[in-house]
């Protein structure tokens, strides 16, 4: 019998995919509290080692597999889990608890972790207190064995859909190295970080499945639909045979969009839009590229931060800055300072993850703010990339203007130090600011008059403004682009560049969504930055809009905003 799983899809990329389910059970670390039988001692000792020995195997064979071109973060990552499997810190106490105590090997392995976690927890250093989660992944893997039960390797996850209650952006990142096809989490919205980066990486999604890590079964065959937020189960040979058609369809779809990539994105009207690409990574440059994208209009650094125990050093960042910058060539890119925090966490700034309140707490420009040494890094390097092609720095989160005059100082004293030093800079690079507060887009004008771009990033706009989290699939149905509050917002903000002669762009999710951009365009925008799966559908669809016919019907409807009407009057534009 079919069973089918409903959750929230991911619109955008890549709708369907069929796979075999990996079941990524994490933090299982409860043991019962158990005492052997008189005379096991000695075969339980042994257990346990052999549980080590097996685990530590895993993690090397792991090792050994990976593919020569995976980042050496992840390789890292992977070492750090083998020197702490090894280390007798974590295998030689549980066997003197079975052995004293008279534990099983679970139980004595969970009261190792209890013990080694408040050691954690009492260390001044921030560094070594977020060892925690690497202490877990090693337990768990330990654990696994000891119980029997199946841990995904790389090999494993290949060609699989990964089912798990949650994934992190660098867990989705690690998965995708991994040749996973398709995810599914219990938990979290289409408007998170990690859902944003399943899109971009053009795998399908399904999130807030309910129960579904505990009603999968490994290696049960699954279908994922993204469109429809569905999940099928062992389907009838023909479900199977429509789903693998509809992928064809998909495929030969994006196939013929291909042709696009060089037509121009303008109107019928002959009103030039510019689309341009949101990267996550450097060596998203080559899709971008051939999506036909005109520049990048965000990248998200902050991605050079996760899977790694170390920051990145300011040559480390300059790299990755100049492969996108000479894979760009002549178009601009804009280069978004870090914005970690809420629910983008890395492992060696727990304070950000510490907060009662994420999304409202250190996150973003509040966190450089705080850390300069870590925010003048990445301006150095920015700077310096910035002599090399067409830089644009952008700062995310402002909410007020002595924010951004802060900001913009420690970018002139950077501009200063390396002219001191000899190293060129392009002295004129533009520097704007994302408007995604509704505290900066009420006050607009006055980031208008103090940058020389803006940017809307409409999915925190949304979350700020109607008090949704965006990661959160409880309130998921009240995260409402079209909400007249966050239209009224928009507007405003186009309106003050456009008073200021400041170019202002968008690329929050509702630039790529195919029901939003005829409004998008409506309300003046012409240039939008989308994650790369989408480029060629919206150059598709721009190529159908009448620009001047737009700015009249989108003029009217912005003096209704009708809530009732909207959403039918927005899927009438320019029809
Ligand atoms: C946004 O908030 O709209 C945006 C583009 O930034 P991010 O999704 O990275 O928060
Ligand atoms: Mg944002």
């Amino acid at each position: 019998m079919t069973l089918a799983l409903l959750g929230i899809g991911l619109d955008g990329g890549p709708a369907i995919a069929v796979g075999k389910a990996v079941v990524l059970t994490r933090g299982n670390l409860q043991a019962e509290p158990r005492m052997l039988q008189h005379g096991d001692v000695e075969a339980e000792v042994k257990r346990f080692l052999d549980a080590v020995e097996t685990a530590t195997a895993q993690l090397r064979e792991i090792r050994e597999r990976i593919p020569p071109d995976t980042p050496a973060d992840i390789l890292e990552f992977i070492d750090t889990h083998l020197l702490m499997m090894e280390d007798k810190a974590i295998s030689e106490a549980p066997v003197q608890l079975i052995r004293d105590e008279g534990c099983t090997a679970e139980w004595a392995l969970q009261l190792r972790r209890n013990q080694l976690l408040r050691l954690f927890d009492e260390m001044e250093d921030p560094y070594l207190r977020t060892r925690r989660d690497d202490l877990d992944h090693v337990v768990d893997r330990i654990m696994t064995v000891l119980r029997g039960e199946e841990t995904a390797t790389p090999e494993d996850i290949d060609g699989r859909i990964v089912v798990s209650e949650d994934l992190t952006p660098a867990d989705i990142i690690l998965l995708h190295h991994q040749g996973a096809v398709g995810l599914i989490t219990e938990f979290g919205s289409p408007m998170s970080h990690s859902a944003i980066l399943a899109r971009s990486l053009d795998l399908p999604a399904v999130v807030g499945a309910h129960g579904a890590a505990s009603l999968l079964r490994p290696g049960e065959l699954l279908v994922l639909d993204a469109a429809h937020g569905t999940v099928l189960v062992e389907c009838p040979q023909e479900t199977l045979a429509f789903f693998r058609h509809r992928i064809e369809v998909e495929r030969a779809h994006r196939h013929t969009l291909k042709a696009l990539k060089h037509a121009p994105a303008v109107t019928l009207d002959g009103h030039r839009i510019t689309l341009q690409a949101n990267i996550e990574l450097p060596e998203d440059v080559e899709a971008a590229l051939e999506a036909g994208a005109q520049g990048i209009g965000l990248y998200r650094t902050e991605f050079l931060y996760m899977n790694r125990e170390a920051l990145p050093d300011e040559e480390e960042h300059y790299h990755a800055y100049l492969e996108v910058v000479e894979g760009m060539g002549e178009r601009p890119v804009t280069i978004r300072t870090l914005d970690l925090g809420a629910d983008k966490q890395c492992e060696y700034q727990p304070e950000t993850a510490a907060c009662t309140n994420p999304a409202l707490g250190l996150r973003a420009i509040r966190l450089c703010l705080k850390e300069t040494a870590i925010f003048r890094t990445q301006i150095r390097a920015i700077l310096r990339a910035s002599a090399v092609g067409r830089v644009q720095l952008m700062l995310p989160m402002l909410t007020n203007i002595h924010e951004a005059r802060l900001a913009r100082a420690l970018i002139d004293d950077e501009i200063h130090n390396l002219r001191q030093a000899g190293i060129p800079v392009d002295e004129s690079l533009p520097v704007g600011a994302m408007i995604e507060t509704p505290a900066a887009a009420i006050t607009a004008d006055h980031f208008a008059r103090l940058f020389d771009f803006l940017s809307i990033g409409t999915n925190d706009l949304v979350q700020y403004t109607l008090a949704v989290d965006r990661s959160d699939d409880s309130v998921a149905h009240l995260y409402d682009p079209l909400h007249p509050a966050v239209l009224q917002l928009v507007h405003q903000v186009v309106e003050a560049c456009r008073r200021h002669g400041k170019p202002v762009s968008i690329c929050g999710e509702m630039a790529g969504d195919p029901r939003y951009l005829p409004l998008v365009l409506g309300m003046g925008l012409e240039v939008l930055s989308m994650h790369p799966a989408s480029l060629l559908e919206a150059r598709q669809q721009v190529r159908h809009l009448h620009w001047h016919q737009l700015q009249q019907e989108t003029t009217r409807l912005m003096q209704s905003l009708d809530p009732d009407q909207l959403e039918r009057q927005v899927a009438q534009l320019g029809r």
